[in-house]
Protein backbone atom coordinates (compact mmCIF):
# COMPACT_ATOMS: atom_id res chain seq x y z
CA UNK A 1 0.00 0.00 0.00
CA UNK A 2 1.38 3.28 -0.80
CA UNK A 3 1.03 4.73 2.79
CA UNK A 4 2.11 8.84 3.99
CA UNK A 5 1.76 8.93 7.56
CA UNK A 6 0.55 12.49 8.02
CA UNK A 7 0.15 12.79 11.90
CA UNK A 8 2.59 14.31 13.46
CA UNK A 9 3.84 12.21 16.24
CA UNK A 10 5.51 13.19 19.22
CA UNK A 11 9.13 12.52 19.07
CA UNK A 12 11.77 12.42 22.05
CA UNK A 13 15.02 12.28 21.65
CA UNK A 14 16.67 11.59 24.65
CA UNK A 15 19.85 12.88 25.72
CA UNK A 16 21.11 9.77 27.03
CA UNK A 17 20.48 8.22 23.28
CA UNK A 18 22.34 11.05 21.51
CA UNK A 19 25.24 10.43 23.47
CA UNK A 20 25.53 6.47 22.76
CA UNK A 21 25.05 8.00 19.21
CA UNK A 22 28.39 8.64 19.89
CA UNK A 23 29.77 5.80 21.19
CA UNK A 24 28.66 3.17 19.18
CA UNK A 25 31.73 3.62 17.37
CA UNK A 26 31.61 2.49 13.79
CA UNK A 27 35.04 2.33 13.50
CA UNK A 28 34.88 5.47 11.65
CA UNK A 29 37.92 7.30 10.83
CA UNK A 30 36.38 10.93 12.00
CA UNK A 31 35.76 10.14 15.77
CA UNK A 32 35.12 12.40 17.96
CA UNK A 33 37.61 13.08 20.75
CA UNK A 34 35.64 14.10 23.45
CA UNK A 35 35.05 13.42 26.84
CA UNK A 36 31.36 12.81 26.49
CA UNK A 37 30.57 10.10 29.22
CA UNK A 38 29.86 12.99 32.01
CA UNK A 39 26.84 13.94 30.38
CA UNK A 40 25.84 10.21 29.68
CA UNK A 41 24.86 9.80 33.31
CA UNK A 42 22.64 12.50 33.63
CA UNK A 43 18.81 12.18 33.56
CA UNK A 44 17.91 15.08 31.32
CA UNK A 45 14.28 16.04 31.13
CA UNK A 46 14.30 16.47 27.41
CA UNK A 47 11.83 18.59 25.42
CA UNK A 48 9.86 17.17 23.08
CA UNK A 49 9.59 18.39 19.20
CA UNK A 50 6.49 17.07 16.34
CA UNK A 51 8.29 15.81 13.70
CA UNK A 52 6.55 13.88 10.71
CA UNK A 53 6.40 10.04 10.60
CA UNK A 54 9.10 8.87 7.75
CA UNK A 55 11.11 6.18 7.21
CA UNK A 56 11.93 2.92 5.41
CA UNK A 57 7.84 2.10 5.36
CA UNK A 58 7.73 3.93 1.69
CA UNK A 59 10.75 1.63 0.50
CA UNK A 60 9.48 -0.94 -1.73
CA UNK A 61 6.70 0.62 -3.33
CA UNK A 62 7.33 0.83 -6.63
CA UNK A 63 4.14 1.21 -8.40
CA UNK A 64 3.70 4.05 -10.66
CA UNK A 65 0.91 4.81 -8.92
CA UNK A 66 -0.92 3.62 -5.90
CA UNK A 67 -4.35 4.16 -4.46
CA UNK A 68 -4.99 5.95 -7.95
CA UNK A 69 -1.84 8.45 -6.74
CA UNK A 70 0.75 9.46 -8.83
CA UNK A 71 4.07 9.37 -7.76
CA UNK A 72 6.04 12.23 -7.28
CA UNK A 73 8.44 12.44 -9.81
CA UNK A 74 11.52 14.59 -8.65
CA UNK A 75 14.30 15.93 -10.38
CA UNK A 76 17.47 17.81 -8.84
CA UNK A 77 20.24 19.06 -10.11
CA UNK A 78 23.37 19.13 -8.35
CA UNK A 79 24.53 16.41 -5.51
CA UNK A 80 25.77 18.51 -2.64
CA UNK A 81 24.65 18.10 0.64
CA UNK A 82 21.14 19.97 -0.25
CA UNK A 83 20.33 17.78 -3.56
CA UNK A 84 21.60 14.54 -1.19
CA UNK A 85 19.83 15.25 1.64
CA UNK A 86 16.21 15.90 -0.43
CA UNK A 87 16.68 13.06 -2.56
CA UNK A 88 17.26 10.82 0.33
CA UNK A 89 13.44 12.43 2.15
CA UNK A 90 12.27 11.64 -1.86
CA UNK A 91 13.71 8.47 -1.97
CA UNK A 92 12.25 7.41 1.83
CA UNK A 93 8.48 8.78 1.11
CA UNK A 94 8.60 6.40 -2.44
CA UNK A 95 8.50 8.80 -4.90
CA UNK A 96 10.30 9.07 -7.99
CA UNK A 97 13.80 10.59 -7.54
CA UNK A 98 16.74 11.41 -9.44
CA UNK A 99 19.85 13.53 -9.04
CA UNK A 100 22.31 14.31 -11.86
CA UNK A 101 25.76 15.42 -10.25
CA UNK A 102 27.86 17.28 -12.20
CA UNK A 103 31.35 15.56 -10.12
CA UNK A 104 30.93 13.47 -7.39
CA UNK A 105 34.34 13.49 -6.78
CA UNK A 106 34.65 17.57 -6.62
CA UNK A 107 33.82 17.33 -3.12
CA UNK A 108 37.48 15.67 -2.34
CA UNK A 109 39.25 18.96 -3.27
CA UNK A 110 36.09 21.39 -2.71
CA UNK A 111 35.90 19.76 0.71
CA UNK A 112 39.61 20.73 1.78
CA UNK A 113 38.65 23.93 0.68
CA UNK A 114 35.88 24.66 2.49
CA UNK A 115 36.69 21.76 5.25
CA UNK A 116 34.44 19.96 7.48
CA UNK A 117 31.07 21.17 7.84
CA UNK A 118 29.64 22.32 10.97
CA UNK A 119 25.95 21.03 11.63
CA UNK A 120 23.76 23.16 14.17
CA UNK A 121 21.43 21.12 16.50
CA UNK A 122 18.78 22.23 14.20
CA UNK A 123 19.95 20.63 10.67
CA UNK A 124 20.48 17.43 13.04
CA UNK A 125 17.13 17.71 13.84
CA UNK A 126 15.77 17.70 10.21
CA UNK A 127 18.16 14.92 9.27
CA UNK A 128 16.59 12.66 11.85
CA UNK A 129 13.45 13.00 10.97
CA UNK A 130 14.47 12.17 7.37
CA UNK A 131 15.67 9.46 8.14
CA UNK A 132 17.31 8.23 11.33
CA UNK A 133 19.59 5.55 10.27
CA UNK A 134 21.53 7.96 8.28
CA UNK A 135 20.92 10.80 10.96
CA UNK A 136 22.95 8.41 13.52
CA UNK A 137 25.89 7.38 10.77
CA UNK A 138 26.48 11.41 10.59
CA UNK A 139 26.58 11.46 14.48
CA UNK A 140 28.88 8.59 14.87
CA UNK A 141 31.10 9.80 11.86
CA UNK A 142 30.99 13.39 13.21
CA UNK A 143 32.46 14.77 15.91
CA UNK A 144 30.61 16.93 18.99
CA UNK A 145 31.95 20.40 19.32
CA UNK A 146 28.72 22.02 21.45
CA UNK A 147 29.01 20.06 24.35
CA UNK A 148 31.94 22.16 24.98
CA UNK A 149 33.21 26.42 25.23
CA UNK A 150 32.76 28.16 21.74
CA UNK A 151 32.47 31.47 21.50
CA UNK A 152 34.59 34.77 19.80
CA UNK A 153 38.14 35.47 21.59
CA UNK A 154 40.46 38.23 20.90
CA UNK A 155 43.07 37.84 18.83
CA UNK A 156 46.08 39.40 20.35
CA UNK A 157 45.54 38.03 23.97
CA UNK A 158 43.44 35.02 23.22
CA UNK A 159 40.97 36.30 25.86
CA UNK A 160 37.50 35.07 25.89
CA UNK A 161 35.18 37.96 24.27
CA UNK A 162 31.76 36.45 24.89
CA UNK A 163 30.93 32.53 25.21
CA UNK A 164 28.29 30.44 22.84
CA UNK A 165 26.23 27.77 25.17
CA UNK A 166 24.92 25.30 22.17
CA UNK A 167 24.80 22.94 24.59
CA UNK A 168 21.58 24.19 26.71
CA UNK A 169 18.89 24.82 24.32
CA UNK A 170 19.74 21.62 22.61
CA UNK A 171 19.56 19.61 25.00
CA UNK A 172 16.38 20.82 26.85
CA UNK A 173 14.67 20.47 23.56
CA UNK A 174 15.57 17.06 23.46
CA UNK A 175 17.67 17.72 20.00
CA UNK A 176 20.90 16.48 18.80
CA UNK A 177 23.63 18.64 19.42
CA UNK A 178 25.67 20.64 17.12
CA UNK A 179 28.67 18.76 15.44
CA UNK A 180 30.74 18.56 12.84
CA UNK A 181 31.59 16.12 10.11
CA UNK A 182 34.17 16.02 7.28
CA UNK A 183 32.75 17.06 4.20
CA UNK A 184 33.96 13.53 2.42
CA UNK A 185 32.23 11.68 5.21
CA UNK A 186 29.29 13.29 4.84
CA UNK A 187 28.76 12.44 0.94
CA UNK A 188 29.87 8.90 1.42
CA UNK A 189 26.67 8.37 3.88
CA UNK A 190 24.09 9.96 1.85
CA UNK A 191 25.23 9.27 -1.62
CA UNK A 192 25.09 5.46 -0.02
CA UNK A 193 22.05 5.60 1.52
CA UNK A 194 19.92 7.52 -1.52
CA UNK A 195 21.93 4.62 -3.84
CA UNK A 196 23.74 4.89 -6.94
CA UNK A 197 20.76 3.84 -8.88
CA UNK A 198 19.30 7.65 -7.94
CA UNK A 199 22.88 9.70 -7.94
CA UNK A 200 23.49 10.03 -11.62
CA UNK A 201 27.42 11.40 -11.96
CA UNK A 202 29.36 13.17 -14.46
CA UNK A 203 25.81 14.74 -15.35
CA UNK A 204 26.21 18.10 -15.79
CA UNK A 205 22.85 20.37 -16.46
CA UNK A 206 22.76 22.44 -19.15
CA UNK A 207 19.35 23.14 -19.59
CA UNK A 208 16.08 22.27 -18.59
CA UNK A 209 12.28 23.34 -20.49
CA UNK A 210 8.80 23.14 -18.90
CA UNK A 211 5.28 23.00 -20.26
CA UNK A 212 1.82 22.62 -18.24
CA UNK A 213 2.68 19.23 -17.70
CA UNK A 214 5.68 18.25 -17.37
CA UNK A 215 9.42 19.80 -17.14
CA UNK A 216 12.47 17.84 -18.77
CA UNK A 217 15.98 18.83 -17.78
CA UNK A 218 18.63 18.36 -20.40
CA UNK A 219 22.46 17.52 -19.73
CA UNK A 220 25.78 18.11 -20.95
CA UNK A 221 25.67 15.03 -22.93
CA UNK A 222 22.48 15.23 -24.19
CA UNK A 223 20.78 12.78 -22.62
CA UNK A 224 17.03 14.22 -21.30
CA UNK A 225 14.71 13.22 -17.95
CA UNK A 226 11.21 13.97 -17.55
CA UNK A 227 9.78 14.87 -14.35
CA UNK A 228 6.76 16.54 -12.63
CA UNK A 229 9.20 19.16 -10.17
CA UNK A 230 13.38 20.25 -10.94
CA UNK A 231 15.09 21.08 -8.26
CA UNK A 232 18.04 23.51 -8.87
CA UNK A 233 20.26 22.31 -6.03
CA UNK A 234 23.10 23.34 -7.69
CA UNK A 235 25.13 25.69 -5.63
CA UNK A 236 26.37 29.48 -5.94
CA UNK A 237 26.84 29.26 -9.78
CA UNK A 238 23.19 27.85 -10.46
CA UNK A 239 22.25 27.01 -13.67
CA UNK A 240 18.59 26.48 -12.99
CA UNK A 241 18.87 29.86 -11.18
CA UNK A 242 20.65 31.28 -14.29
CA UNK A 243 17.77 29.92 -16.39
CA UNK A 244 14.93 31.34 -14.26
CA UNK A 245 16.27 34.98 -13.13
CA UNK A 246 19.16 35.52 -15.49
CA UNK A 247 22.81 34.94 -14.98
CA UNK A 248 24.60 37.27 -12.67
CA UNK A 249 28.22 37.25 -10.96
CA UNK A 250 28.11 36.22 -7.65
CA UNK A 251 29.06 39.43 -5.04
CA UNK A 252 32.62 39.18 -4.03
CA UNK A 253 32.49 39.48 0.20
CA UNK A 254 36.19 41.32 0.10
CA UNK A 255 37.28 38.69 1.93
CA UNK A 256 39.99 35.52 0.69
CA UNK A 257 39.70 32.78 3.53
CA UNK A 258 42.84 30.56 3.67
CA UNK A 259 41.89 27.02 5.49
CA UNK A 260 44.11 24.71 6.75
CA UNK A 261 44.09 20.97 8.56
CA UNK A 262 46.81 20.11 10.80
CA UNK A 263 47.76 17.27 13.07
CA UNK A 264 48.25 19.26 16.88
CA UNK A 265 45.63 18.64 18.65
CA UNK A 266 45.69 22.13 21.45
CA UNK A 267 46.20 21.17 25.07
CA UNK A 268 42.31 22.94 25.58
CA UNK A 269 41.00 20.44 22.93
CA UNK A 270 38.83 18.50 25.71
CA UNK A 271 37.10 21.86 26.48
CA UNK A 272 36.68 24.12 23.79
CA UNK A 273 35.16 22.96 20.69
CA UNK A 274 35.85 26.14 18.47
CA UNK A 275 37.17 29.80 19.18
CA UNK A 276 36.46 32.87 16.80
CA UNK A 277 39.62 34.81 17.23
CA UNK A 278 39.04 38.86 16.18
CA UNK A 279 40.83 41.26 14.88
CA UNK A 280 40.84 43.87 12.39
CA UNK A 281 39.74 43.22 8.80
CA UNK A 282 40.98 39.76 9.81
CA UNK A 283 39.64 37.17 12.26
CA UNK A 284 40.71 33.55 12.22
CA UNK A 285 38.43 30.06 13.21
CA UNK A 286 39.98 27.29 14.86
CA UNK A 287 37.73 24.05 15.52
CA UNK A 288 38.52 20.83 16.66
CA UNK A 289 37.40 18.40 14.14
CA UNK A 290 37.84 15.04 15.92
CA UNK A 291 40.13 12.31 15.69
CA UNK A 292 43.39 14.49 16.76
CA UNK A 293 42.77 17.20 13.88
CA UNK A 294 41.90 21.03 13.93
CA UNK A 295 40.79 23.04 10.97
CA UNK A 296 41.06 26.66 10.65
CA UNK A 297 40.34 29.42 9.11
CA UNK A 298 42.01 32.50 8.67
CA UNK A 299 39.68 35.14 6.66
CA UNK A 300 41.47 38.80 5.32
CA UNK A 301 40.25 41.56 4.05
CA UNK A 302 41.43 42.34 0.57
CA UNK A 303 41.06 42.04 -3.36
CA UNK A 304 40.05 38.74 -4.68
CA UNK A 305 43.14 36.36 -5.18
CA UNK A 306 43.65 33.90 -8.09
CA UNK A 307 47.23 33.25 -7.20
CA UNK A 308 49.28 31.65 -4.07
CA UNK A 309 51.18 34.61 -2.18
CA UNK A 310 54.92 34.81 -4.16
CA UNK A 311 56.54 33.37 -0.89
CA UNK A 312 53.98 30.54 0.31
CA UNK A 313 50.84 30.75 2.03
CA UNK A 314 51.87 29.73 5.33
CA UNK A 315 54.60 32.75 5.37
CA UNK A 316 51.73 35.28 4.40
CA UNK A 317 49.50 34.25 7.18
CA UNK A 318 52.24 34.42 9.63
CA UNK A 319 53.31 38.02 8.20
CA UNK A 320 49.03 38.40 8.82
CA UNK A 321 48.82 37.03 12.10
CA UNK A 322 52.35 36.47 13.55
CA UNK A 323 51.68 39.03 16.51
CA UNK A 324 48.37 37.58 17.32
CA UNK A 325 47.98 34.94 20.14
CA UNK A 326 50.05 31.84 20.56
CA UNK A 327 47.31 29.66 19.51
CA UNK A 328 46.70 31.18 16.25
CA UNK A 329 50.66 31.07 15.56
CA UNK A 330 50.87 27.65 16.28
CA UNK A 331 48.62 26.34 14.76
CA UNK A 332 49.47 28.12 11.45
CA UNK A 333 52.96 27.29 12.20
CA UNK A 334 51.99 23.31 12.52
CA UNK A 335 50.33 22.99 9.24
CA UNK A 336 52.30 21.75 6.60
CA UNK A 337 52.10 24.60 3.46
CA UNK A 338 50.15 21.93 1.40
CA UNK A 339 47.35 21.16 3.82
CA UNK A 340 46.93 25.15 3.61
CA UNK A 341 44.23 26.03 0.86
CA UNK A 342 43.04 29.52 -0.20
CA UNK A 343 39.39 30.71 -1.77
CA UNK A 344 37.66 33.75 -2.29
CA UNK A 345 34.09 34.16 -0.02
CA UNK A 346 31.37 35.14 -2.48
CA UNK A 347 27.51 35.13 -1.28
CA UNK A 348 24.21 37.06 -3.05
CA UNK A 349 21.92 39.26 -2.48
CA UNK A 350 18.56 37.70 -1.22
CA UNK A 351 15.84 36.83 -3.75
CA UNK A 352 12.75 36.94 -2.66
CA UNK A 353 11.37 34.58 -5.09
CA UNK A 354 13.24 31.15 -5.69
CA UNK A 355 10.71 29.27 -8.52
CA UNK A 356 8.98 29.76 -11.46
CA UNK A 357 6.02 27.01 -12.06
CA UNK A 358 7.37 23.41 -11.50
CA UNK A 359 10.74 24.80 -10.87
CA UNK A 360 12.45 25.80 -7.55
CA UNK A 361 15.63 26.62 -5.94
CA UNK A 362 17.23 25.03 -3.02
CA UNK A 363 20.48 25.56 -0.37
CA UNK A 364 23.07 27.61 -2.14
CA UNK A 365 21.71 27.64 -5.75
CA UNK A 366 18.70 29.79 -3.58
CA UNK A 367 20.48 31.82 -0.87
CA UNK A 368 24.12 31.73 -0.87
CA UNK A 369 25.31 33.15 2.40
CA UNK A 370 29.00 34.12 3.80
CA UNK A 371 30.28 31.11 5.58
CA UNK A 372 31.13 33.00 9.18
CA UNK A 373 28.08 31.66 10.85
CA UNK A 374 28.67 27.89 9.49
CA UNK A 375 24.89 28.10 8.26
CA UNK A 376 24.56 27.78 4.31
CA UNK A 377 24.97 23.99 4.33
CA UNK A 378 22.12 23.76 7.61
CA UNK A 379 19.87 26.14 5.55
CA UNK A 380 19.93 23.91 3.00
CA UNK A 381 19.21 20.73 4.68
CA UNK A 382 16.18 22.59 6.51
CA UNK A 383 15.10 23.61 2.85
CA UNK A 384 15.13 20.09 2.20
CA UNK A 385 12.45 18.95 4.92
CA UNK A 386 10.10 21.80 3.91
CA UNK A 387 10.36 21.01 0.60
CA UNK A 388 9.10 17.65 1.22
CA UNK A 389 6.47 18.62 3.83
CA UNK A 390 4.46 20.38 0.80
CA UNK A 391 5.30 18.01 -2.24
CA UNK A 392 3.88 15.40 0.47
CA UNK A 393 0.60 17.57 0.05
CA UNK A 394 0.69 17.32 -3.01
CA UNK A 395 0.90 13.60 -3.56
CA UNK A 396 -1.81 13.62 -0.53
CA UNK A 397 -4.74 15.33 -2.94
CA UNK A 398 -3.51 14.37 -6.30
CA UNK A 399 -5.67 11.72 -7.86
CA UNK A 400 -4.76 9.96 -11.12
CA UNK A 401 -2.46 12.95 -12.08
CA UNK A 402 -0.13 15.33 -9.81
CA UNK A 403 -2.14 18.65 -10.93
CA UNK A 404 0.52 21.55 -12.21
CA UNK A 405 -1.13 24.09 -10.20
CA UNK A 406 -1.04 22.06 -6.97
CA UNK A 407 2.65 21.55 -7.35
CA UNK A 408 3.11 25.36 -8.20
CA UNK A 409 1.54 25.93 -4.78
CA UNK A 410 3.23 23.79 -2.80
CA UNK A 411 7.05 25.36 -4.44
CA UNK A 412 5.51 28.53 -3.21
CA UNK A 413 4.44 27.79 0.34
CA UNK A 414 7.83 25.93 0.73
CA UNK A 415 9.96 29.60 -0.62
CA UNK A 416 7.11 31.22 1.73
CA UNK A 417 7.82 29.40 4.73
CA UNK A 418 11.67 29.02 4.68
CA UNK A 419 11.75 32.91 3.26
CA UNK A 420 11.57 34.39 6.96
CA UNK A 421 14.11 32.36 8.94
CA UNK A 422 16.76 32.06 5.68
CA UNK A 423 17.04 36.09 5.63
CA UNK A 424 17.67 36.50 8.75
CA UNK A 425 19.87 33.88 8.83
CA UNK A 426 21.90 35.64 5.36
CA UNK A 427 21.73 39.00 6.74
CA UNK A 428 23.46 37.68 10.17
CA UNK A 429 26.12 36.01 8.23
CA UNK A 430 26.86 39.21 6.30
CA UNK A 431 26.87 41.60 9.81
CA UNK A 432 29.20 38.94 11.40
CA UNK A 433 32.15 39.34 8.60
CA UNK A 434 31.82 42.77 9.12
CA UNK A 435 31.14 42.88 12.60
CA UNK A 436 33.94 40.19 13.52
CA UNK A 437 36.73 41.93 11.70
CA UNK A 438 35.95 45.11 12.62
CA UNK A 439 37.18 44.61 16.45
CA UNK A 440 39.96 47.18 17.43
CA UNK A 441 40.69 46.45 21.38
CA UNK A 442 42.22 49.34 22.04
CA UNK A 443 42.24 52.95 21.08
CA UNK A 444 43.91 54.39 17.89
CA UNK A 445 45.51 57.54 17.88
CA UNK A 446 46.30 57.60 14.29
CA UNK A 447 49.55 59.43 12.96
CA UNK A 448 48.75 62.91 14.28
CA UNK A 449 50.02 64.60 17.66
CA UNK A 450 48.48 62.54 19.98
CA UNK A 451 50.08 58.75 18.09
CA UNK A 452 51.93 58.29 20.91
CA UNK A 453 49.13 57.75 22.95
CA UNK A 454 48.36 54.71 20.77
CA UNK A 455 51.49 52.69 22.55
CA UNK A 456 49.53 52.96 26.04
CA UNK A 457 47.10 50.62 24.58
CA UNK A 458 44.39 51.98 26.06
CA UNK A 459 41.05 50.08 25.31
CA UNK A 460 38.24 50.59 23.53
CA UNK A 461 35.45 52.13 24.85
CA UNK A 462 32.98 50.22 22.35
CA UNK A 463 34.52 47.09 23.92
CA UNK A 464 32.32 46.53 26.22
CA UNK A 465 28.89 48.00 25.09
CA UNK A 466 29.86 45.30 22.46
CA UNK A 467 30.43 42.71 24.95
CA UNK A 468 26.86 43.48 26.66
CA UNK A 469 25.25 43.34 23.30
CA UNK A 470 26.38 40.44 22.45
CA UNK A 471 26.36 38.92 25.85
CA UNK A 472 22.26 39.77 25.68
CA UNK A 473 21.88 38.96 22.17
CA UNK A 474 23.80 36.21 21.20
CA UNK A 475 22.18 33.81 23.66
CA UNK A 476 18.80 34.39 22.39
CA UNK A 477 20.03 34.20 18.35
CA UNK A 478 21.60 31.04 19.11
CA UNK A 479 18.55 29.84 20.86
CA UNK A 480 16.31 30.35 17.56
CA UNK A 481 19.21 28.97 15.68
CA UNK A 482 19.20 25.60 17.14
CA UNK A 483 15.29 25.38 17.89
CA UNK A 484 13.52 27.83 15.88
CA UNK A 485 13.51 25.72 12.32
CA UNK A 486 10.40 26.94 12.03
CA UNK A 487 9.42 23.71 10.07
CA UNK A 488 6.23 21.72 10.11
C1 LIG B 1 34.86 27.99 3.92
C2 LIG B 1 33.43 27.55 4.06
C3 LIG B 1 33.02 26.96 5.25
C4 LIG B 1 31.69 26.59 5.41
N1 LIG B 1 31.29 26.03 6.60
C5 LIG B 1 30.00 25.67 6.78
C6 LIG B 1 29.57 25.07 7.99
O1 LIG B 1 30.36 24.84 8.90
N2 LIG B 1 28.26 24.73 8.13
C7 LIG B 1 27.34 24.96 7.14
O2 LIG B 1 26.16 24.64 7.32
N3 LIG B 1 27.72 25.53 5.96
C8 LIG B 1 29.02 25.87 5.76
N4 LIG B 1 29.40 26.42 4.58
C9 LIG B 1 28.39 26.64 3.53
C10 LIG B 1 28.07 25.32 2.85
O3 LIG B 1 29.25 24.76 2.32
C11 LIG B 1 27.08 25.51 1.71
O4 LIG B 1 26.06 26.36 2.11
C12 LIG B 1 26.49 24.16 1.32
O5 LIG B 1 27.50 23.35 0.77
C13 LIG B 1 25.37 24.36 0.31
O6 LIG B 1 24.91 23.11 -0.11
P1 LIG B 1 24.24 22.97 -1.55
O7 LIG B 1 23.92 21.52 -1.70
O8 LIG B 1 23.15 23.96 -1.68
O9 LIG B 1 25.35 23.41 -2.57
P2 LIG B 1 26.82 22.71 -2.89
O10 LIG B 1 27.27 22.04 -1.65
O11 LIG B 1 27.59 23.79 -3.49
O12 LIG B 1 26.41 21.61 -3.92
C14 LIG B 1 26.06 21.92 -5.24
C15 LIG B 1 26.34 20.69 -6.09
O13 LIG B 1 25.87 20.92 -7.41
C16 LIG B 1 26.82 20.47 -8.32
N5 LIG B 1 26.61 21.21 -9.57
C17 LIG B 1 26.90 22.50 -9.83
N6 LIG B 1 26.51 22.84 -11.07
C18 LIG B 1 25.98 21.72 -11.61
C19 LIG B 1 25.39 21.43 -12.86
N7 LIG B 1 25.28 22.36 -13.83
N8 LIG B 1 24.93 20.18 -13.08
C20 LIG B 1 25.01 19.22 -12.13
N9 LIG B 1 25.56 19.44 -10.92
C21 LIG B 1 26.03 20.68 -10.66
C22 LIG B 1 28.16 20.72 -7.67
O14 LIG B 1 29.16 19.88 -8.20
C23 LIG B 1 27.84 20.40 -6.22
O15 LIG B 1 28.06 19.04 -5.92
C24 LIG B 1 30.74 26.79 4.37
C25 LIG B 1 31.16 27.36 3.17
C26 LIG B 1 32.49 27.73 3.02
C27 LIG B 1 32.90 28.38 1.73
Amino acid sequence: MYMYNTQPIKHQLQFDQMASFQWLGFGNQYQCSLRFSEFRSKKISAGSYNIRCEGRDYLGLDDQERDGKKRLRILIAGGGVGGLVLALAAKNRGYEVKVFERDLSAVRGEGRHRGPIQLLSSALAVLEAIDKDVARQIVEAGCITGNRINGLADGLSGEWFTKFDLLTPAVSRGLPITQVICRIALQDILVNAVGQDIVSNNSKVVDFVEDSNKVKIILEDGRQYEGDVLVGADGIRSKVRSKLFGAKPANYSNYTCYSGLTNFVPPYIDTVGYRVFLGLNQYFVASDVGRGKMQWYAFHKEAPMNDDPPRGKKVRLLELFGSWCSEVVTLISETPEDMILQRNIYDRDMIYSWGIGRVTLLGDAAHPMQPNLGQGGCMAIEDCYQLILELDKVAESGSGVCLSNEIVSALKRYEKKRMVRVSVVHTMSRMASKMLASYRPFMDFGSGPLSHLSTWQLRHPAIPVARIFLQIFLPQYMIWMIAGHGLW
